[in-house]
């Protein structure tokens, strides 16, 4: 198993370990149901997942007889992983088939790690063997479009930016105009993420799309969701769902986080996959996100 499993495992987390700690016993009873329920609920899993999942078990478990420790574990493990919708497709859209550059636009709530997984994911792109341009569409955060840049530098990605405050649309707009001229593979686009309103939201990320669309579709826009942030952030994500049309979510934070279980909720809330999830500050800590990797790790 890959890179995820092992971070998870290594990370030790919180909702794992509580989770194994109440299936370890010979035989369940009603307070270790109810104490399953109450992890699942804890980490984010949300009301209705949560609910069908120990349904689930306990129907099986019964007709197991008696279900060892290992046999619940297995049980559970493939509860979460169907939770987790394993069909979705989870590939980032990096390449277009029209000759020119896969639009790829980053979205989110400021600080959820937009900038950052844009660095990062340039560096993933990169070494998929992609020829990559990043466009700093964030003008309003005065440090963003620096922070964009220092990333390409790490990564060796060239940054295009614009004088402060310009026009976010204006800059994407240049920064797809040179992605088709230097004839790149993908176009990441860092926006800004305030959102004050709905409509201010509309106005501004609607005019980069618009913009964009004047040149090419945008192949993929992912929304950056901080798993620290539990359902709250989830509802903030909704908001975002309604403005742009979402391809994927990329789950950052997930690091030390307890909460890991809002990988269900927010797939089930937003009916978008998440493609990637985030796992520290560093250059490399990106990884593709699969379920079942993701819940071996969980649970091992
Ligand atoms: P933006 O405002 O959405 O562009 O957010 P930034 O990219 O500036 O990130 C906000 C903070 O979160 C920074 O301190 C990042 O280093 C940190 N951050 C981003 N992604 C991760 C992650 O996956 N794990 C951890 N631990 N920190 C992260």
């Amino acid at each position: 198993m890959g890179r995820l499993r092992d971070r998870l495992a290594r990370s030790n987390s919180a909702f794992g370990r509580g989770l194994l700690a109440v299936i370890s016993k010979e035989q369940l009873d009603e307070d270790d149901w109810e104490d399953l329920e109450d992890n699942l609920l804890q980490a984010d899993v949300g009301v209705a997942a949560t609910t069908h999942i120990v349904e689930q078990l306990r129907t099986k478990s019964k007709v197991l007889g008696t279900a060892s420790p290992d046999q619940l574990r297995n049980l559970l493990a493939d509860e979460l992983v169907e939770a987790l919708s394993p069909e979705m497709d989870r590939t980032v859209r990096s390449k277009s088939t029209d000759g020119k550059p896969a639009i790829v636009m980053v979205v989110g709530v400021n600080g959820t790690g937009k900038t950052t997984t844009c660095g990062k994911l340039a560096r993933v792109l990169v070494g998929d063997g992609n020829t990559v341009l990043m466009g700093a569409a964030d003008t309003f955060r005065a440090a963003a479009a620096d922070q964009l840049q220092t990333w390409g530098e790490r990564v060796g990605v060239d940054v295009i930016r614009g004088p402060e405050q310009a026009d976010p649309a204006s800059v994407a707009f240049d920064a797809v105009k040179e992605g088709i001229s230097r004839n790149v593979d993908t176009v990441l686009i860092d926006t800004a993420g305030r959102l004050h309103t709905k409509i201010g939201l509309m106005d501004e990320l609607g005019k980069v799309g618009r913009v964009i669309a004047k040149h090419k579709p945008i192949e993929e826009t992912l929304l950056v969701l901080d798993a620290t942030t539990g359902q709250n952030g989830v509802v903030q994500a909704k908001v975002f769902t309604e403005v742009v049309d979402i391809t994927g979510v990329v789950l950052t934070k997930l690091d030390g986080s307890a909460k890991g279980g809002i990988v269900i909720s927010v797939q089930r809330e937003l009916g978008v996959p998440v493609k990637l999830v985030g796992l520290g500050e560093g250059k490399d800590d990106l990884a593709p996100f699969d379920p079942r990797e993701f819940v071996e790790g969980l649970l091992a």
